[in-house]
């Protein structure tokens, strides 16, 4: 029996595919890219036994799993558009989160084996980013971003504004899914804040590297002003592995959605302080054009502790996140 994980090459499938295997699990990793998939087997070869990729070229179009489902009897679900430079967000972002969705859970129920599903949805679906929450305010599993499907695909609306629209309608069409087919499988949801960590996919330029994670590289490479974080919560790429791993493993998750998110908040002036003080390279890269020695900011609370308890998992710092990432990618791609 396998695990299915889906955006197996990229940034945080990537990261699930090493715990699942560290763990003594099997793993058929989905990928769009059968070179990127060859490379990931490469780099493994102690595994080369229980680890095995299929071409899955472009979800939107519901039926491509059907053939990939042979003796699998849990699917991680990772794969998910995440970038912003768009020219048409309905086509590029929403639609492809919603029917990779379709498409995975579908096929799962038609195969008859599928026990349970992770889903890797986001904050993006919890946070109102048009309120002003009070500092005493807590996002936690329980909140939904309000965020109507019209204003997602609204073409006036950013391609930010749409990635959140389509994890949000992404991750309610599970939840439909499950509650209309009543398949054979139950459901995990994860939403994650900003994710960052060193990379374990195939990545072989600066310009390969993820969303959240050029963000933070633009940082050490120089950007100036520092971007403004959009939301003050975070996690390590290889915490939120753990998660999904967690989440899969044990019984009593079924049917929950999970806020997984470090305790300590972040900012990109922390980052920027981080990285000046660990690499005397960064004294000349990192802009000057910021207040450093700043606590970052929190404007409101997000609950990571319901997750360190219940999924006994421990965070890692951000000086640890940053310090590994960092070093990483100056060292094999700077
Ligand atoms: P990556 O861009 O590295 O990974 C995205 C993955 O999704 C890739 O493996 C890619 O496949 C796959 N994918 C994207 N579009 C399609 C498509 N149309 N058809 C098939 N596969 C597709 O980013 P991350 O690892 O950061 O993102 C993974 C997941 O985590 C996404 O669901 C994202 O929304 C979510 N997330 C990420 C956060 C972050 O800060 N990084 C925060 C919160 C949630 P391939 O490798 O074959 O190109």
């Amino acid at each position: 029996s396998y695990v299915l994980v889906t955006g197996a090459t990229g940034f945080i499938g990537a990261h699930v595919v090493d715990n699942l295997l560290a763990k003594g699990l099997k793993v058929r990793g989905s990928t769009r890219s059968a070179a990127k998939g060859e490379e990931m087997k490469a780099a493994r070869p102690q595994y080369a036994s229980r680890l095995d990729f299929v071409v899955v070229e472009d979800f939107t179009q519901i039926g491509v799993f059907d053939s990939v489902m042979e003796g699998i009897d849990a699917v991680i679900h990772v794969a998910s558009p995440f970038f912003y430079d768009t020219t048409n967000n309905e086509q590029e972002l929403i639609i492809p989160a919603i029917n990779g969705v379709k498409s995975i859970l579908t096929a799962s129920a038609k195969a008859g084996t599928v026990k349970r599903i992770v889903l890797t949805s986001s904050f993006a679906s919890i946070v109102d980013v048009d309120s002003t929450p009070s500092p005493d305010f807590t996002y936690t599993a329980q909140h939904w971003n309000p965020l109507s499907y019209d204003t997602a695909v609204d073409p006036k609306s950013t391609s930010v504004v749409a990635y959140r629209g389509s994890k949000k309608f992404a991750e309610l069409a599970a939840w439909d899914f499950v509650k209309t087919e009543k398949p054979c499988f139950d459901l995990v949801t994860l939403c994650p804040p900003m994710v960052f960590g060193p990379v374990v996919h195939p990545v072989h330029n600066i310009k390969q590297l993820n969303e959240s994670n050029s963000v933070l590289w633009s940082v050490a490479a120089g950007v100036d002003p520092l971007p403004g974080s959009r939301v003050p919560a975070w996690i390590d790429a290889r915490d939120l592995a753990e998660v999904h791993v967690q989440a899969l493993l044990r019984p009593e998750t079924g049917g929950k959605r999970f806020l997984p998110a470090a305790l300590e908040p972040f900012s990109y002036g922390y980052a920027a302080d981080i990285m000046k003080d660990t690499f005397e390279w960064a004294k000349d890269t990192v802009t000057s054009n910021y207040q450093s020695g700043q606590k970052p900011h929190a404007p409101y609370g997000v609950d990571g502790q319901t997750v360190a308890n219940e999924l006994g998992v421990k965070y890692r710092s951000f000086k640890e996140t940053v310090v590994d990432f960092v070093g990483q990618v100056k060292d094999t791609l700077a």
